[in-house]
């Protein structure tokens, strides 16, 4: 698969370009898929995502490391089998709807159980 020919807005190629990822590397029967491995990546690239934020690094740092946890996420709804595309907006839907409130001067949109 050549990322050329797929449209870069669509979520639909996306998944279709990391499937191909994981399959490259046979990623279902060699460990790749695990969850609680995923769990271990996933952690270690949101390490990376702070690394940049604490030491100042360039954006373009930052955006890489963003995509590492994306693609990272997007394999994780291929190893678990769901659809990240779909949760995505059924969790937009729901926090659209919260409230907001000032917590220790920063603003917090949650359920605020209380
Ligand atoms: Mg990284």
């Amino acid at each position: 698969m050549s990322t050329t020919d797929l449209d870069p807005d669509s979520y639909t190629d996306m998944l279709a370009c990391v499937q191909a990822f994981h399959d490259k590397h046979d990623f279902k029967n060699t460990g790749g898929e695990e969850l609680t491995y995923r769990i271990a990546l996933m952690a270690e690239e949101l390490g990376e995502i702070s690394a940049c934020v604490t030491k100042g690094k360039a954006n373009e740092a930052l955006a890489e490391e963003c995509a590492d946890l994306f693609i990272l996420l997007v394999g994780t709804a291929i190893a678990a089998d769901f659809d990240l595309r779909q949760a995505f907006w059924d969790k937009m839907n729901k926090i659209m709807k919260r409230d907001a409130k000032m917590v220790n001067g920063r603003i917090r949109v949650s359920e605020f159980r209380d």
